[in-house]
């Protein structure tokens, strides 16, 4: 494969363009397409689409090829679990692998006592197994999540969710007993509007009239929003939280599905703050691309439900946990948590440089790690960058209403990521003399 950026048709190319005009005629219209961006093969931190056009992959499939595409030792325990055994439902066998992988994850869990490990096929069911296990493990009936959060689109995750109100359009109505609260956004502080970068809403409007807080089962939180934006919270709310959880025999619930497995140069994004959370939610990166989810929770609170009242029949199915435990061993021996700090602090420190030429255009450059967000005036420019990036042959993706996010591979090398910046530099100047010059 050549060395990205190489771009050698117009985008999209002839044969990707037979591909849009077939899937435009069957598949559901339900999905929400970014851009025509249609891959055939991946190594590392590049993509080459089906005319051979290859492109620096800053979105890794949505925080989802962690280590990187086809990684070499991914691949080789994929092929060799695959030759043993492809499935054997573990909801009612004993696969060993599947207790392999939640032993893995026990080992790296951010919770410091016991813990247990049931796994699924995906982030939104791993938020369902969650607000299920809450429940039940509390007997409470209520559970809060914030504006702006995405944690999924099956019916409890999608009311849960959050962040766009044509998530919701169509739907309803949604589970009952879900109630949202503000996240502690700090821009929105700044910006001069209520105060909402703190717990007080929670316990002086949710808690005062809409609910009491002892029939709350969980509050779920993600500990850096992304869909929404890549919003990192106030310092110190994450602690505030915990301490009103406590306060109320509440279970905190940190959805990491997105923010986990390395993103933030920490296993967990919550491992920033000193919370330990009592569940958390795991999924995206944790198989580098096989569908893999996670709920680890406190022994005493998993050990709260009893046989039947949750399984599923692929969840943890053994070449997605070969995966993850490949990812897991790839990640500790190549160090990628100490690469998604040092590589996400230089593209932050390069983002921020180009913000102090470009202020007019980038309204904010924030993130941890290799999660990062570049805030813009409107949708449209954001939406024209992330499009003038793919024309460049740099793939990156829209969060929230106004953002850019960036989620490139934790196995990026510091030329990729000096490619990288300089590909937006060059995007966010042309489109900024096209939009600012008129
Ligand atoms: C993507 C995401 C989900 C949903 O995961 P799926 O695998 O798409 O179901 C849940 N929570 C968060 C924080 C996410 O980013």
């Amino acid at each position: 494969m050549k060395t990205a950026p190489f771009i050698k048709t117009a985008l999209p190319g002839p044969l990707a363009t037979e591909v849009l005009a077939r899937d435009e005629a069957v598949t559901s219209p339900s999905l929400p397409r970014a851009y025509p961006l249609v891959p055939q093969r991946g190594r590392g931190a590049s993509v080459e689409d089906v005319d051979g056009n290859v492109f620096l992959d800053f979105n890794a499939g949505i925080a989802v090829s962690s280590t990187g595409h086809a990684h070499p030792t991914v691949v080789e325990a994929i092929r060799r679990q695959a030759g043993e055994i492809l499935h054997y439902s573990a909801s009612d066998f004993y696969l060993p692998i599947y207790s392999e992988m939640c032993a893995a994850l026990r080992d790296v869990a951010p919770i410091s006592g016991p813990t247990r490990v049931y796994l699924s096929n995906s982030g939104a069911e791993a938020v369902e197994a969650a607000l299920k296990l809450a429940r039940y493990a509390t007997k409470r009936a209520y559970v809060v999540s914030f504006y702006g959060a995405f944690h999924g689109r099956t019916m409890g995750a999608l009311s849960l969710t959050d962040s766009k109100a044509k998530y919701h359009k169509g739907f309803g109505p949604l589970l009952p007993g879900v109630l949202h609260a503000p996240y502690a956004d700090p821009r929105r502080r700044a910006s001069g509007d209520r105060d909402t970068a703190t717990v007080d809403f929670l316990r002086d409007v949710l808690f005062r009239y809409e609910v009491d807080p002892t029939e709350v089962a969980a509050i779920f939180v993600e500990p850096i929003q992304g869909e929404g934006g890549i919003i990192v919270p106030a310092d110190g709310w994450m602690e505030d939280l915990r301490e009103l959880c406590d306060e109320f025999g509440i279970l905190l619930v940190a959805d990491e599905v997105q923010s986990g497995i390395g993103r933030t140069g920490k296993m967990w994004a919550i491992e920033h703050t000193s919370v330990e959370p009592d569940i958390v939610t795991s999924a995206k990166g944790l198989a580098s691309g096989l569908p893999l989810g996670a709920v680890i929770a406190r022994d005493e609170i998993m050990t709260a439900w009893s046989a039947g009242a949750h399984g599923s029949t692929y969840g943890g199915s053994p070449v997605p946990c070969a995966a993850g435990l490949a990812t897991l061993e790839v990640i500790r021996s190549q160090n990628l948590l100490e690469n998604s700090t040092e590589l996400g602090t230089y593209l932050l420190e390069g983002l921020r440089k180009l913000q102090a030429d470009q202020p007019e255009v980038m309204r904010d450059v924030r993130g941890v790690g290799l999660f990062i967000g570049v805030e813009f005036p409107d949708g449209q420019v954001a939406n024209a960058i992330q499009n003038r990036c793919f024309q460049k042959g740099l793939l990156v993706l829209e969060a929230g209403e106004n953002v850019v996010r960036m989620t490139p591979p934790l196995v990026l090398s510091a030329e990729e990521a000096q490619s990288g910046l300089r590909l937006f530099s060059e995007a966010v100047c042309e489109i900024s003399e096209g939009e600012f010059s008129r």
